[in-house]
């Protein structure tokens, strides 16, 4: 029989997030033995319970949440996304502008199919939440990295996004707060990318899926709010700040130009249809979510529990002898670094492979995230603090060895 490939299309798609180094951990657990997992935002898992309203409110639509809705999704929750545009200060937002999604992740998709052609460029920030890379080759276009500055609390070095720029440049994917490194832009920095946006008419893909998961009193601003003049399409959701990832509830919504985007707004909206619609009942979810009780609060608050998490794996982590770590403003990730004098890696998916194998302790390589050198990895701290604290001790082990082998 002839073998079966995959398409030609998947050639340049990574997601290394859920990629072999998870299957091998799948294998372990299978064996019978305990992993200490740091290599997923999935909240839920650890103990973070979505606020109780949002269950309730869960359990007692479903009922009625069995049918289809419009495909950009019920009037309700998006009229509740319209008030928190205006919260978020995002001008000229109506309903209308508003697409209900399973999860961002499906409207990010969406809205790069809509958007490329063969060849069009995609600026990308590296390192990145790696469906980005992924979504825009699968969109036929061309991922363009550019970098996250280290050494300035991981901010997007602006002289490399403006060198990267081509006549093929068709957006700039800004991801804040971000995953991986945890960074917080400020909004003269924001209003810097606008400025490139606006001179090179790109489209702004914003990301703030994190936007309330921010740390020691810090506020976070919607690029999209710093722009009439720039098409922004911001894209955020329940996963994370409502620790409801399973319940595949996200939104994006188009601001800006809209007059002169109608074609791609056309495009957008037949990618919608196509998909008839969100699931229902995560789609009422939003509306309880957004109006009620942001528990977030509590846990990002100093002496909260995410907090606190962030706190100690910073700590811990700057303590290993050659690793450096970015204390993170927001999210719920850190993207430490392993000084290549001290670690000569060459090949970060078997320094994963080989961590996991020998303490069972389950990261994500940096490259995974269009990192180009293999010197970083992801850590999450969501694990309760002795699970971390085990956990890093752990690395710590398995560094000495490396470093002395
Ligand atoms: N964007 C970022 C930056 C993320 O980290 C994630 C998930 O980890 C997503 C989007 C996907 O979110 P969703 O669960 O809404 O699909």
């Amino acid at each position: 029989m002839k073998p079966i490939s995959k398409s030609s299309k998947l050639a340049d798609v990574c997601y290394d997030i859920r990629g072999p180094v998870l299957e091998k951990a799948r294998q372990m657990e299978e064996e019978g033995q305990k992993i200490i997992k740091l290599n997923i935002g999935n909240l839920a898992v650890f103990g973070f319970d979505p606020p109780d309203e949002i269950v309730q409110d869960m359990i007692r639509n479903l009922s009625a949440a069995a049918g289809y809705t419009d495909s950009k999704g019920l009037f309700a929750p998006r009229k509740a996304v319209v008030h928190y545009t205006q919260e978020k200060q995002i001008p000229g937002v109506s309903v209308d502008d508003v697409y209900l999604g399973n999860g961002a992740s499906e409207l990010i998709v969406m809205a790069l199919n809509a958007l490329l052609d063969t060849g069009d460029e995609v600026l990308v920030p590296a390192p990145d939440y790696p469906l980005w890379t992924a979504a825009v080759s699968l969109s036929g276009g061309r991922p363009v990295h550019y970098i996250c500055d280290e050494q300035a609390d991981w901010t997007p070095d602006l002289a490399d996004i403006r060198s990267k720029i081509t006549a093929n440049t068709k957006a700039i994917v800004v991801i804040n707060p971000n995953n991986p490194t945890g960074a917080l832009y400020p909004p003269e920095l924001l209003r810097e990318i606008l400025e490139i946006a606006r001179q090179h008419q790109l489209i702004v893909f914003a990301d703030e899926i994190y936007d309330k998961t921010l740390y020691d009193g810090a506020t976070h601003t919607s690029i999209a709010s710093l722009a009439e003049d720039v098409l922004c399409v911001t894209f955020n959701g329940l996963s994370k700040n409502y620790r409801s990832c399973g319940y595949r509830a996200g939104w994006m919504v188009v601001s800006g130009p809209k007059k002169h985007a109608r074609d791609y707004i056309e495009g957008l909206n037949m990618l919608a249809s196509m998909r008839l619609c969100a699931n229902t009942p995560g789609q009422l979810a939003i509306q309880t979510a957004l109006g009620g009780y942001q528990s977030i609060k509590d846990l990002v608050a100093p002496g909260g529990r995410l907090a606190r998490q962030r706190d100690l794996a910073t700590e811990l982590l700057n303590q290993i002898p050659g690793v450096s770590v970015v204390k993170p403003k927001a999210a719920l990730y850190m993207f430490p670094r392993l000084d290549p004098k001290i670690y000569p890696i060459a090949d970060d998916q078997q320094f994963a492979y080989e961590l996991l194998a020998e303490e069972k302790v389950l990261i994500v390589q940096g490259t995974g995230f269009n990192w180009a050198t293999p010197d970083h990895f992801r850590l999450v701290f969501l694990p309760n603090s002795d699970d971390l604290a085990d956990a890093i001790g752990r690395i710590a082990r398995f560094l000495d060895h490396y470093r002395k082998r």
